[in-house]
């Protein structure tokens, strides 16, 4: 992905200008691109040099301005052709992104961070200062810093306090002077440039910032959980006075569109994280489980081993596959910034590989444990992607707020109507799961309806599990539709090719199963627990969730794990 390869590519439209359709790389460009970046990872980042970086809180600057620099410039894909870039697409991005992270989630955060930074120009500067800016990520490989979060301001960002105050000559406005402090801030300590939200008098707004701007300062680097290989600072604003074009877009008031403008990507590419993570993990205790020998053979053919360690989190993962490379396409397909789609994608893919990373250490036993075997470490890393770019609980807010107005709006018939177009699917497609990935669409439908009539969102609680239940049916969706697409040969040359048809077949009917039951269980207990139903209206909760339906499709449950533990340890019988 060297500077010199983007004559060859052949790109699209700027990325997340929301505007038309992005065609993005071309898939050879793509494997080409990802295929340098391991082969760069294997030249500068080998195991004993992560762990010692690990071990010691260093962050590589040298190496991350090689990777944005001329050396593998992956800073290119995320500027359009016009302003000097490869303009790659929210599809290529994810694919980057999740390779980045399979290879170290700190490295991939700073790459990320820089762009974050440059999101707010891409998304709302003028044109002059697009020119300026992202010409000048392009061209010098600037490292970009996203100053949103303040001591007092996270999930809330309207809380923030850092301003900015106009400054007047001769009655006109001709800049701003900066106080306040941020805080967590990636690449904080790295930066060459810096967007920083304040609050000006006409509200919340992007300014760009330069390294060594008088009265700005950067904290040295917090002592973190995880990702220590990435840089994160806190930032401090003590009277910075910055020019008029420092405003990004020119009118004050529209930082927190902004922002929101581009969360169904950004989101996107932190889901990739998890994806890569996840899968990094697991593929480091599949392969350790074939060569562990206890109580007389490999782990790898004990059922009690597989089953609950690797293959339910193989599921998971491909679910969030499914949904995070359905959302990338939408995107790129122009049909907007797709903010609920990304906070599904998100939510499940990081909380996903998460697990899947507690699951490695669980799969090494003691050696797990120890530093060695790295799974703990990418357990550590993944952690932050749960927590950074929305947490899941504001995910699940933000999905269940969404979605439970779909659900008003058309009186119920949301997921139902989903629900019916899954069993057409299953008619015309069977073997993918689509049956019972409906019959939780359907149940999923009676639940928002109790919680309607009940009045049962006003409990936040049940708001929040229902966002997680909206997140488990659509991807259990996404996973039997991407099933269908494999079968018909009409997967984007792009896609991941990890599982075939049939192994996406098997996957999605292990996936439905678990999240139809999720559904209807979860659903019975937050609505019984809120008070929804009494003794005597409980059987008009439950026959319509048709939980008969959903225990009679757990038939063959076994047989399926079997398959896929075959499939992923590439034993005969898989499918
Ligand atoms: C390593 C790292 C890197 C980061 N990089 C950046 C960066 O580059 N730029 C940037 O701007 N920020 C960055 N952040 C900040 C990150 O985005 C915030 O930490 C995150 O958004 C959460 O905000 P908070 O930490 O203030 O937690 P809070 O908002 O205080 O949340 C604390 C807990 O309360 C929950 N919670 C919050 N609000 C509600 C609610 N209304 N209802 C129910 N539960 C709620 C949260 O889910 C969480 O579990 C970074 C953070 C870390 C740790």
């Amino acid at each position: 992905m060297a500077a010199d390869a983007s004559p060859v590519v052949t790109a699209g439209a700027e990325p997340m200008d929301g505007g038309g359709p992005t065609r993005g790389l071309d898939a050879d460009i793509l494997d080409m691109t990802l295929q340098a970046i391991q082969e760069f990872a294997d030249r500068h980042l080998p195991t004993d040099l992560v762990l010692r970086l690990d071990h010691e809180d260093e962050c590589p600057v040298e190496l991350i301005r090689k990777m944005c620099g001329d050396d593998l410039g992956i800073h290119l894909l995320f500027v359009p052709e016009q302003y000097g870039g490869m303009g790659g697409s929210s599809f290529d991005v994810c694919r980057v992104c999740e390779k980045m992270a399979a290879i170290d989630v700190g490295v991939a955060t700073s790459v990320l961070a820089t762009a974050l930074g440059s999101d707010p120009i891409a998304v709302g500067a003028t044109a002059d200062q697009k020119k300026l800016w992202l010409t000048r990520l392009a061209e010098e490989g600037l490292l970009f810093a996203y100053g949103a979060t303040e001591p007092e301001a996270g999930s809330d960002l309207g809380a923030l306090k850092t301003t900015a105050t106009p400054v007047e000559q001769d009655g006109r406005v001709v800049g701003y002077r900066l106080n306040g402090r941020k805080q967590w801030i990636s690449n904080g300590g790295i930066a060459d440039a810096y967007t920083i939200l304040a609050n000006a008098p006409g509200g919340p707004s992007w300014f760009v910032i330069e390294r060594g701007a008088d009265g700005f300062t950067q904290a040295k680097p917090e002592d973190k959980h995880g990702i220590r290989l990435s840089n994160t600072a806190a930032l401090y604003l003590d009277d910075v006075q910055v020019e008029l074009d420092a405003l990004v877009g020119g009118v004050e008031g529209q930082g927190l569109l902004q922002a929101q403008q581009v969360f169904g990507y950004t989101r996107l590419m932190v889901a990739a994280f998890g994806l890569g993570a996840g899968w990094s993990a697991l593929d480091r205790v599949i392969a350790y489980s074939t060569e562990r020998i206890q109580a007389g053979g490999p782990l790898s053919e004990k059922q009690g081993y597989t089953h609950k360690l690797i293959v339910p989190h193989v599921a998971r993962l491909e679910a969030a596959r499914a949904y995070v490379e359905q959302t990338a396409e939408r995107i790129d397909a122009g049909e907007g910034s797709l903010n609920t789609e990304g906070a599904i994608a998100k939510y499940l893919a990081t909380e996903a590989g998460n697990t899947a990373a507690e699951a490695a250490i669980q799969g090494h036993g003691g050696y797990g444990y120890t530093r060695e075997y790295l799974v703990e470490k990418i357990k550590r890393d993944v952690r932050i992607t749960t927590i950074y770019e929305g947490t899941s609980e504001i995910m699940e807010m933000t999905i269940a707020r969404d979605r439970w107005q779909e659900h008003l709006k058309t009186r119920g018939r949301y997921y139902h109507d989903r629900g019916d177009a899954l069993e057409a699917l299953d008619a015309a497609s069977p073997g993918v799961g689509a049956g019972t990935a409906a019959l939780g669409l359907h149940a999923l439908a009676e639940v928002l309806e109790w919680c309607r009539t009940g009045r049962l969102t006003r409990q936040q609680h049940v708001l929040l599990r229902l966002g997680e239940l909206i997140a488990y049916a659509e991807c259990a969706e996404a996973l039997s539709r991407r099933a269908v697409r494999a079968a018909n040969g009409a997967l984007s040359p792009k896609a991941d090719p990890r599982f075939d048809a049939a192994g996406l077949a098997v996957l999605a009917r292990v996936f439905a199963r678990d999240t139809a039951l999720r559904v209807a269980w979860g659903g019975v207990q937050f609505v019984r627990g809120a008070g929804g139903a009494d003794d005597a209206t409980l059987p008009e909760l439950e026959a319509p969730l048709r939980t008969h339906d959903i225990v009679a499709s757990q038939a063959g449950g076994l047989a399926d794990m079997d398959a896929v533990a075959d499939i992923v340890y590439g034993r005969s019988g898989g499918s």
